[in-house]
């Protein structure tokens, strides 16, 4: 029998050869299978460790030596101020899209105040962070009182909405205010069918999607941890865009006027897509604009409709 702290140094220095952050993830692999928060691991420091438990934490070391990511196997990752479950149905929230939320939170903070309902969809939900994570500051921030704050969610893995799902409850109690809708769609066409009259009466204010962006060639250059999550929330087509030109194609007829796309997308991306939204401008009325994230990379894509 070892002790924690014994255990904590053994398993750092294996996993010193894989991880960017080995402290953070020893303590997330071990809080994970003491069943325990950061705070109480201190405390076990120098307690003995049962054999069961030293053997399941070596086991799951061994994984992750493996290249399978940390997320995945303590099943969570902290999203904006958020804990959510994650699988490997869906992808590991990025610290870079919670800008994508500001985005989203700024634009429905510049509504007029008579506006009383806002209805929000989001395209390739996943964990279901972002939405969750708009929900959540409103409903914190009482902006949803007195309103009523609609959000559809699609995402074309039904294991990826069961995961919302979890979170969604898991996260808002009351969702009076905002209410969710989570659809099994491809982008906008529902699997079932009756499903279409509830997309085709809504209007949108706010779309907002971090849809799979990675253009297909690239898929192999990616990084390790990465290359465990699911292909189809990453693999963006031949050049990386063909899942946004289905979204803005797809979704336009059910904006509203004045409605907006906030879209995060690859770096790289920027020139192919000022030629789509150069082509687009001839049938569409918006404006638009390219931000980076806060590693100063393009990230995202605003589009205003303004007809
Ligand atoms: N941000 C992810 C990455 O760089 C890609 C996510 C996506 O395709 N939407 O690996």
């Amino acid at each position: 029998m070892t002790t924690v702290d014994k255990l904590e140094e053994s398993l750092y220095l294996k996993l010193r050869e894989v991880s960017e952050s080995p402290d953070l993830e020893v303590k997330l692999l071990l809080c994970y299978v003491l069943n325990c928060t950061k705070e109480e691991l201190v405390l076990l420091s120098s307690k003995e460790i049962p054999t069961a438990v030293e053997n399941k934490a070596l086991e799951l070391v061994k994984k992750r030596l493996l290249g399978y990511p940390i997320d995945y196997i303590i099943g969570y990752r902290y999203f904006y101020n958020d804990k959510f479950y994650v699988s490997p149905d869906t992808l590991i929230p990025r610290p870079e899209t919670e800008l994508l939320v500001d985005l989203a939170l700024t634009e429905i903070n510049s509504y007029p105040p008579s506006k009383k309902n806002i209805s929000i969809l989001e395209i390739g939900t996943g964990t279901g962070c972002i939405s969750i994570s708009i929900a959540s500051q409103l409903v914190s921030k009482h902006y949803s009182e007195n309103r009523e704050i609609t959000f559809i969610a699609t995402d074309i893995s039904e294991n990826a909405l069961h995961i919302a799902k979890k979170n969604l409850n898991h996260l808002i109690n009351d969702q009076s205010n905002t209410p969710f809708n989570f659809i099994h769609a491809d982008i906008y066409t529902p699997f079932n069918k009756e499903e279409n009259g509830l997309l085709s009466k809504q209007r949108y204010d706010l779309i907002v999607s971090n849809p799979p962006y990675i253009p297909s060639s690239r898929l192999k250059d990616l990084p390790s941890l990465v290359q465990h999550e699911p292909e189809i929330a990453l693999d963006g087509g031949k050049d990386g865009n063909s899942l946004i030109k289905r979204i803005v194609e797809e979704v336009w007829p059910y904006t509203k006027n004045n409605s907006a796309f906030i879209l995060e997308i690859y770096e790289e991306s920027e020139n192919s897509l000022r030629e789509l939204l150069n082509e687009y401008s001839k049938n569409y009325n918006f404006h638009y604009k390219f931000l980076p994230d806060l590693t100063g990379r393009i990230r995202f894509l605003t589009l205003h409709r303004t007809k």
